[in-house]
């Protein structure tokens, strides 16, 4: 079981309202050397868990568009923050809230903007998305990471992190 308490950029958050079967999986999957990827139901019931190899989950057209409107988690074997292509597959297919977790046990969250996924986000090729892919492939981690608070905070979409461990 995770421990209770987690923390939300300097605060204490009690980890007592994420749901169990999140923390579960979170916990299960933290440190594996292949991705897995968890797709609930919005109540959390867990309905498809797929398992990749260290970089990437093959999904087939029909489990991509089985996505939408869920809440999916995957973990990063390598620890690093959602990738551009992540967001490109929240984007193109509708996902409500996307969760990542790291061997490190941080738990980012990513949740569709009230409005939708804004479609720039669809496309590597946009700019937003381009800088982001970039500074991916430029090993610039600090500069990624403000890329992306900035995209999230352009298309408010909701984007924290939590440390579950
Ligand atoms: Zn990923």
């Amino acid at each position: 079981m995770p421990s209770l308490l987690g923390w939300r950029n300097d605060k204490i958050v009690r980890l007592d309202k994420f749901h169990p079967n999140l923390l579960n999986e979170a916990t299960r999957i933290m440190n594996q050397s292949w991705e897995t990827l968890v797709v609930f139901a919005p109540n959390f019931e867990i309905w498809n868990t797929k398992e990749g190899t260290k970089d990437e989950i093959h999904l087939s057209v029909k489990e991509r568009h089985q996505l939408r409107d869920q809440y999916i988690l995957h973990n990063h074997p390598i620890p690093g923050p959602f990738s551009p292509k992540d967001i490109s597959i929240c984007a193109t297919y509708g996902i409500a809230r996307a969760y990542l977790i790291e061997p490190n046990g941080m738990l980012s969250v990513m949740e569709k903007p009230t409005k939708g996924w804004p479609k720039q986000l669809m496309f590597l090729s946009e700019d937003p998305m381009m800088d982001l892919y970039m500074l991916a492939m430029s090993g610039d981690l600090e500069g990624y990471d403000l890329q992306l608070e900035r995209i999230a905070y352009e298309f408010k979409i909701e984007y924290w992190k939590v440390k579950i461990q």
